[in-house]
């Protein structure tokens, strides 16, 4: 079983996401893939060829990760409203990745949340 991460490159927060992604997952830091870059998961309006690639390869848990506290990639976005991008972009790649469990991560100054979550779907009973 491996993964796929995207987050956002913010110096504060990728680590800490991706501990997090690794401790609900089970995943080792070698069994997933990760695809960083200012304002993470929400940054992308579609999915990405990296994250086509590690679906395609086997990735079945799959995370899709921003942060509060003011991140780069969206200047003057609260809290709140950066929590529900990271929302809306698991619920587009949860559509486009069936076969994967999803799980939306925000993470800020309190730590790292799990927003929302999917069951995998497409397997077989
Ligand atoms: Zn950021």
């Amino acid at each position: 079983m491996y993964g796929f991460l995207q987050l956002c490159a913010d110096r504060r927060f990728h680590r800490l996401t991706m501990l997090e992604f690794e401790r609900i997952t089970g995943l080792a830091a070698n069994e997933y893939w990760i695809e960083a870059r200012a304002g993470g998961a929400p940054s992308w309006s579609d999915n990405s060829k990296t994250s086509r690639y590690a679906y395609g390869e086997g990735a079945r848990y799959m995370g899709w990760a921003g942060h509060g506290d003011h991140c780069g990639g969206f200047p003057g976005v609260s809290n709140e409203e950066m929590r529900q991008k990271v929302e809306r972009a698991m619920k587009s790649r949860a559509e486009e990745f069936p076969q994967a469990e999803h799980i939306a991560l925000f993470a800020h100054g309190g730590g790292v949340e799990v927003v929302a979550r999917t069951a995998p779907r497409g397997t077989p009973e």
